[in-house]
């Protein structure tokens, strides 16, 4: 079938083979993939609405014992510069959030095998109880991981009991790229694809919904980025409990692993392939927050239907060397910059038009 062809049927909702997925990323021009993802885009919601939700990011540790190669954030247990915050650190930042108008908070953090279950059970009780309008989207599956070793219980039991203080939803941080040799080389404390997607799985089945990520641009081929997206789509297949896709990329700086940052046009060829490969996830989010505020504009015309969250505050790629921050007022101003209208929603993409700044 020739390229054409095959960038037809994806840009009707067709799902491409893992061999036809290699082709087009590699092979089709990116004005063609971006075309083809667009056209995608606009027959999945043909409107001129794009979301974002209000949010925020803490970072209540540093402290992790993964050791992640292409991580700047954390540091080892017992260095001088780990921190940990208090209960009252950490409600008094979703309290700064939501007096901004928050509607979902993103505690993560490293691994740190010091905080035991209970210590998550207490926070989450207390978000829950003094802030009942914001959604704990929050932890990530490392973490759920490490918390089941230190209490020697199963992931799945970790997640009812969170589930049961008010964990409402999981972010798909840590997936970087679900393929064997990359977590060897990157992360080979990290959990194994299969694990990974196990925890995924599990919550999917408590009722939880998560999205999913993928960090490319450190070491891996342009092959092992659509075997990402076919294992993410195989879990789709089976679960249906993925509500977006967030590819982003790796930011080298103040990393032990190093390497050269993607460029914009490597951002925008996998934001137009996983719009296509992935023809059962309902949500692509352009992550602004490592190529930056432009680049997360463009995406909007290769695949993308949501900006993703204001992140009013967050620090592992800060620490990377990513610079980019933004106002609620700077992302709507970029939206309807680019031709859409802003919408906000909330972390189960329930719309709220009344909130945007530029009305409804
Ligand atoms: S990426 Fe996450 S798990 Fe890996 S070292 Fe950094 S904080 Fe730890």
């Amino acid at each position: 079938m020739s390229l054409a062809n095959l960038l037809d049927r994806a840009a009707n909702g067709g799902r491409l083979t893992f061999e036809e997925g290699v082709l087009l990323y590699t092979q089709a021009s990116l004005h063609d993939l971006g075309a083809a993802a667009h056209q995608r885009r606009m027959s999945l919601y043909p409107t001129t609405d794009v979301t974002y939700v209000i949010d925020t990011t803490i970072n209540y540790t540093n402290v992790c014992n993964v050791h992640c190669s292409f991580c700047a954030f954390f540091r080892p247990e017992k260095h001088g510069e780990g921190y940990t915050m208090s209960h009252d650190e950490v409600l008094g930042r979703v309290k700064w959030a939501a007096d901004q108008g928050a509607t979902q908070i993103m505690i993560q953090g490293g691994v740190n095998p010091e905080l035991r279950i209970e210590w998550f059970e207490r926070l989450f009780e207390r978000v829950r109880s003094e802030f009942p309008n914001v959604d704990l989207h929050s932890l990530s599956v490392s973490e759920i991981n490490g918390l089941a070793k230190v209490e020697g219980r199963s992931p799945r039991e970790v997640l009812e009991r969170l589930r049961g203080a008010g964990l409402k939803s999981l972010p798909g941080a840590g997936a970087e790229i679900l393929v064997e040799r990359v977590r060897k080389r990157i992360s080979a404390r990290k959990i194994v694809p299969d694990e990974w997607l196990g925890i995924m799985r599990d919550a999917q089945l408590l009722g939880m919904p998560t999205t999913a990520t993928m960090m490319f641009g450190s070491i891996e081929t342009l092959e092992e980025r659509i075997e990402h997206l076919e294992v993410m789509r195989a879990l789709q297949d089976e679960t249906g409990g993925f509500t977006a896709f967030i590819p982003w990329y790796y930011v080298p700086f103040n990393t032990p692993l190093r390497g050269k940052e993607s460029t914009g046009l490597d951002y925008l060829r996998v934001l137009a392939i996983s719009r296509l490969y992935l023809d059962n996830f309902p949500h692509l989010q352009a992550s602004w927050l490592t190529p930056g505020l432009k680049m997360g504009q463009l995406a909007l015309f290769y695949g993308c239907d949501d900006m993703g969250g204001t992140i009013l505050e967050e620090r592992v790629v800060t620490l990377a060397g990513s610079t980019n921050v933004a106002t609620r007022k700077q992302l709507e101003e970029l939206v309807i910059g680019a031709g859409f209208r802003p919408v906000v929603r909330d972390t189960y993409w329930n719309l709220r038009p009344e909130m945007a700044l530029a009305g409804a």
